[in-house]
């Protein structure tokens, strides 16, 4: 994404004509940033060829998916939607892996009719109810136990997932149990070790302690596993001058604890491998003023993105057109929607802007369209994928009557 004789452009496309031509808000993203994420990531990982499985939650487009897909990845899925979806976008089941606290019967027969590589059980219960569908389809299941390896991710408190505190998971002397359990069991076969210790994680020494939770643990279980599911959780830059997630010594400590051992890494990421491909082009209806701010009111809103009221998340803006007057203004950008927490974020140097004018959210491609919803009965904002200076509708525009 670049200014170009001061229009902002996503490969050769130029925002403002995208806005005009298919309206806003848009979500808009980048093939070639998608391209180099994935090829980063493999890259910084290639000396223990992991498997990774997209984490199909942070976007949930199946054209991205698609794409995704033909890049080799396989897909980390947390429902029967998520699952139906990778296998409709053609994801090999066996690169599928199933997380999550509540899976339902439904959801696990589901999953072993498909013969997914793993069904990461986060409690006993499931365990047991795993078994008992497996007895009944006299069938052997591969499974992985998800420890909770009480690590603080050091990242913001509603995304992390990896303190004892947190739902996800179980502690080590359940674990042990239940390893021995699977041991003992004709309908289960114990596979993997997984964890997740929470999202946009820039520090790699949470990641280095949780490696060394998960090597005493599997020295206390006596037990070879096939696959060590770490998770995923790979940070990004949202603000400018944030510190980067050091891959080489996260890499490095994975390799440190791979010696002597035989197990596959699967990692899955999702924010690290879609979140700065796209921005929300918006419209600015109104400029409010008071006494103590300026007030923007864009067409986009909470539903449309709502990781800023969610958890506080700050999300960049640019101007579509970026204007030689050197005037600039505190500005509070806010949504329509009647909740004072529909509110993008303040800033306090932007180029003076006008009604009608278009703006761009940045990074908004993972947790973005997928946590959207139709609050205040909005129809959710159109999806737009650029190929250098192809334009294709990866989703269309939702339509008043497609819900009332
Ligand atoms: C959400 C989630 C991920 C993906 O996390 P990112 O921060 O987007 O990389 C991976 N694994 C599990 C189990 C998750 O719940």
């Amino acid at each position: 994404m670049k200014f170009i004789n001061n229009k902002l452009r996503i490969e050769n496309a130029i925002i403002q004509n995208i806005a005009q031509r298919y309206n806003t808000p848009a979500y808009c993203y980048s093939y070639k940033q998608l391209k180099d994420n994935v090829n980063h990531f493999k890259k910084n990982f290639s000396s223990i060829s992991p498997l990774i499985c997209f984490a199909i939650k942070s976007n949930t487009n199946i054209n991205l998916i698609k794409e995704i897909k033909k890049f080799g990845l396989g897909a980390d899925v947390v429902s029967m939607g998520e699952l139906m979806i990778a296998l409709k976008a053609g994801i090999n089941p066996k690169k599928i892996v199933f997380s999550g606290v509540g899976k339902t019967s439904k959801e696990i027969n589901y999953a072993i009719d498909n013969k997914i590589l793993l069904i990461n059980a986060e409690s006993k219960s499931e365990i047991k109810e795993i078994e008992k569908i497996a007895k009944i389809k006299k069938t052997q299941v591969q499974v992985g136990i998800r420890l909770n390896p009480n690590t603080d991710a050091k990242t913001l408190n509603q995304i992390s997932t990896g303190k004892k505190e947190n739902k996800f998971g179980v502690n080590d002397k359940i674990f042990y149990e239940l390893v021995e359990y699977c041991k003992n069991s004709k309908n289960i076969t114990l596979k993997c070790l997984s964890v997740h210790i929470g999202s946009q994680i820039l520090d790699y020494k949470p990641y280095e302690k949780m490696l060394k939770v998960i090597g005493n643990v599997i020295k206390k279980a006596k037990f070879n596993f096939e696959y060590i599911d770490l998770g995923g959780g790979m940070g990004i830059s949202y603000e400018k001058n944030t510190k980067k997630l050091n891959y080489k010594k996260y890499n490095l400590a994975i390799k440190k604890f791979l010696k002597g051992r035989k197990s596959k890494i699967i990692f899955e990421p999702g924010r690290s491998i879609i979140g700065n491909t796209a921005v929300l082009i918006s419209k600015i209806i109104y400029i409010k003023r008071n006494n103590v701010k300026n007030f923007v009111i864009i067409d986009a809103a909470m539903n449309d993105l709502m990781r800023p009221a969610l958890y506080g998340a700050v999300h960049q803006i640019l101007p579509a057109i970026k204007k030689n007057k050197k005037s600039k203004r505190a500005y509070e950008f806010v949504g329509p929607i009647c909740e004072s927490t529909d509110k993008f974020t303040t800033i306090k140097n932007f180029q003076e802007v006008n009604e009608k004018d278009i703006i761009v959210i940045r990074d908004v491609g993972a947790y973005g369209m997928s946590l959207s919803s139709n609050y205040n009965l909005r129809p959710k904002p159109i999806e737009i994928l650029i190929k250098g200076s192809k334009i294709k509708v990866i989703k269309k525009r939702q339509k008043h009557k497609d819900i009332i």
